[in-house]
């Protein structure tokens, strides 16, 4: 799709979940948008509102039918309203999210993100559509609408073939597809041109990149990896900085650590989740590695960049779960130190192993444990803060900060937020885009606060 049509009237998109999440929503909002589409102001005043939903939190699922009912009402007294849910409890629930709310015009599954123009076309001639069979995602040819002018995302597997136990990924998201190296580095430029500066590569399992693209190396390697990705997108001019999410312990490799090392534009920071500190509980979850080769990953990024920051997610009261065996996330996380840790007590989805299983945890212990493990992972991230009072950091400016515009915000390589006065001694203001050295002066667990240097 490439010409802008007549006005069709507003969207409104909501979004929960992850960041793939959000991929996602902003390209539907680049389709919707060449389709005439504007983007609405209010929810309740919008001709199509679209929610891309989450299965991962219960409440996630909840909140999206609680605004479903209010959204179904309003059909009623307005029957050109255009009702979409799009995302992984669209994919989860298909047609038994048409039996629950009739009012709904289309369920669509994540893997059709890309088609939401076909899908509406079918809505439009009257019909109620699910999309949620597997599909062979096409390459982005549409334009996404990012929230940000600066960092942007840029999707380079979509997918998983791991089939942890606690996950609904793989049967939301479908099979392993990965784009072709050129066409992630022509998105790149194209962002590049429009100001963007800096990129987060994503996939689900990123460390997966490439293993169903064909080729191999004269010595024998894949051809296709994370690490010649990296190496063949890294001299996109006016892109300065570029990260990728989320790591996959099990495939996270050397190459990998070497290339973040030499290569300039690639920052210090990684997200590796590590979901449990012990053995078994790690082989129930079904990750594929031992506490000790993740011990072993996170010494080799120390040896190469010593200052790297290293946030992951973790899950605690997982089904079966001892007190010994909780303590030892415990102690991992106490011995290597995050910046920062996303954390999580399990909760069943269905239609994954672990949710059928006998032995789930109380809700009194999954409280109990979130609570400590949430204070642990609090001390430790400010005592990482501590290291950079005094210290000069690269800002990359995002824009002004919502609580005090006086203020703007941006991230150090490593990932931290830091808000600093928005306007230089001459009294020429910052903008966005900009890259300046920034002295830190105040430190809080995860943010920080400074003056130009
Ligand atoms: S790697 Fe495991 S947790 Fe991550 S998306 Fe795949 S199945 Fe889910």
């Amino acid at each position: 799709m490439t010409a802008t049509q007549a006005p069709r009237g507003s969207y409104w998109i909501t979004t929960f979940g992850c960041q793939m999440n959000k991929a996602d929503s902003e390209r539907m909002a680049g389709i919707l948008e060449s389709m005439g589409y504007s983007a609405a102001d209010d929810e309740h005043g919008a001709d199509l509102v679209l929610y891309n939903t989450c299965t991962i939190r219960d409440n996630a699922e909840q909140k999206v039918y609680s605004y479903l009912g209010r959204q179904a009402q309003r059909k009623r007294t307005n029957p050109n309203l255009t009702l979409v849910v799009a995302g992984c409890v669209a994919q989860q629930e298909g047609e038994s999210l048409l039996r629950r709310v009739p009012e709904l015009d289309l369920v669509m599954g994540p893997q059709h993100a890309n088609r939401l123009d076909v899908l509406l076309a079918q809505v439009e001639q009257g019909q109620q559509v699910v999309a949620t069979e597997e599909h062979h995602i096409l390459e982005d040819i549409t334009t996404a609408r990012r929230d940000s002018t600066i960092c942007g995302w840029v999707n380079v597997i979509y997918g998983c073939n791991e089939r942890c136990t606690y996950c609904v990924v793989p049967s939301v998201r479908g099979r392993e597809q990965s784009r072709l190296p050129q066409a992630i580095k022509l998105e790149m430029e194209g962002l590049a041109a429009q100001g963007f500066k800096e990129i987060t590569l994503l996939g689900q399992n990123i460390d997966a990149y490439g293993r169903d693209l064909p080729g191999i190396t004269p010595e024998g390697r894949r051809q296709h990896t994370l690490t010649d990705l990296l190496h063949h997108v890294h001299n996109v001019e006016g892109i300065e900085r570029i990260r990728f999410a989320t790591s996959h312990p099990r495939y996270f490799t050397e190459r990998l650590i070497d290339a973040c090392a030499d290569l300039d534009k690639v920052c210090e920071h990684f997200h590796i989740p590590f979901q449990s500190g012990d053995d078994e509980v790690l082989r129930a979850m079904a990750r594929g590695y031992t506490v000790d080769r993740y011990r072993r990953i996170i010494e080799r990024i120390r040896e190469r960049m010593p200052d790297a920051s290293l946030s992951a997610d973790v899950i605690v009261a997982f089904p079966g779960e001892t007190d010994t065996q909780y303590r030892r996330t415990l102690e991992l996380i106490e011995e290597i130190g995050f910046d920062q840790v996303n954390t999580a007590a399990y909760s069943p989805r269905p239609n994954t192993p672990a949710a059928d299983w006998p032995n789930q945890l109380s809700e009194d212990v999954k409280v109990e444990r979130l609570r400590e493990l949430n204070a642990l992972v609090e001390q430790k991230a400010k005592e990482r803060s501590a290291r950079y009072a005094g210290r000069t950091e690269q800002i990359l400016v995002e824009g002004l900060n919502p609580k005090d515009p006086a203020q703007v915000m941006g991230r150090t390589r490593t990932n931290r937020l830091t808000f600093f006065p928005g306007t230089r001694a001459d009294g020429s203001a910052i903008q966005a885009g900009e890259l300046v050295d920034v002295v830190i002066e105040q430190v809080r667990a995860f943010s920080l606060s400074g003056k130009l240097a």
